[in-house]
């Protein structure tokens, strides 16, 4: 798989950095993980076409992950003509909760009349496939509204990992465990919040993760200050990472 850093930023763009959204490619498969407001932008910046983009798995209803997807679902109705199907899978009600988006956005733009059918899967179905991917999702410790979730996913025998945005649960261990590249939010250095995670929390649980390589997404102010002190791989935009 090849991972391309569209967004690693905050949810208020903190350095610069665009809301979280990564390009993925799995030979001929391509998706992204997450969708933040700026997406759009950011993909037109590194001319990927949203025709490029097979499905898109999302972690949490919060707008910098999800909230680009009204204007990538209508672009690729509206600019580009799409034909092919396009699959979103999400945590529950995410076939509600990205249609009552895409209605507040352009209120009586109905996206189930598209020019392409749109597929939704709930992560509550459990293991579920994406084209030639498994995707395995665990729930994590974030705003509850929000639906929030962990996920793996395998291609062959790759396996990329990505924590969304949590504090600290167990459940990370199940999401990173083995995995060839684990994707972990970073949004603070040492303050400690319920709903993120700090470089200090990262530190001191590390010894107990089996992935290959972790990198840090997601980062604050507070995170960026701080990133001299950080013996971490932290992403940025436009970096592309091999697994
Ligand atoms: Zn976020």
């Amino acid at each position: 798989m090849r991972i391309h850093f569209i967004g690693t930023g905050d949810a208020f763009c903190s350095g610069g950095s665009n809301q979280t959204c990564f390009y993925v490619t799995a030979e001929e498969y391509r998706f992204l993980i997450d969708c933040g407001a700026t997406s759009l932008k950011a993909l037109s910046e590194h001319q990927i076409s949203t025709n490029e983009i097979d499905g898109i798995i999302i972690s949490h209803f919060h707008g910098d992950h999800y909230g680009g997807l009204p204007y990538i679902l209508l672009e690729a109705h509206f600019i580009k003509a799409r034909t092919t199907p396009l699959t979103i899978i999400g945590p529950p009600e995410v076939a509600e909760r990205v249609t009552a988006l895409s209605d507040i956005a352009y209120p009586g733009v109905d996206i189930s009349k598209f020019s392409y059918r749109l597929e939704f899967k709930e992560f509550s179905e459990g293991a579920l496939t994406m084209g030639p991917l498994e995707v395995q999702s665990f729930p994590v410790i974030h705003a509850a509204e929000a639906n929030p979730y962990g996920v793996r996913v395998q291609y062959k025998e790759k396996v990329l990992a990505f924590s969304g945005d949590s504090g600290w649960t167990e459940n990370l261990y199940h999401i990173e465990r083995d995995a060839d590249l684990f994707i972990c939010e970073c949004n603070y250095f040492d303050t400690e919040m319920p709903y993120h995670l700090s470089y200090k929390k990262i530190k001191e649980v590390l010894p107990n993760f089996s992935c290959k390589e972790v990198i840090l997404n997601h980062l604050g102010p507070e995170m960026l200050k701080n990133r001299s002190r950080c013996e971490l791989p932290t992403a940025h935009d436009g970096l592309i990472i091999n697994i």
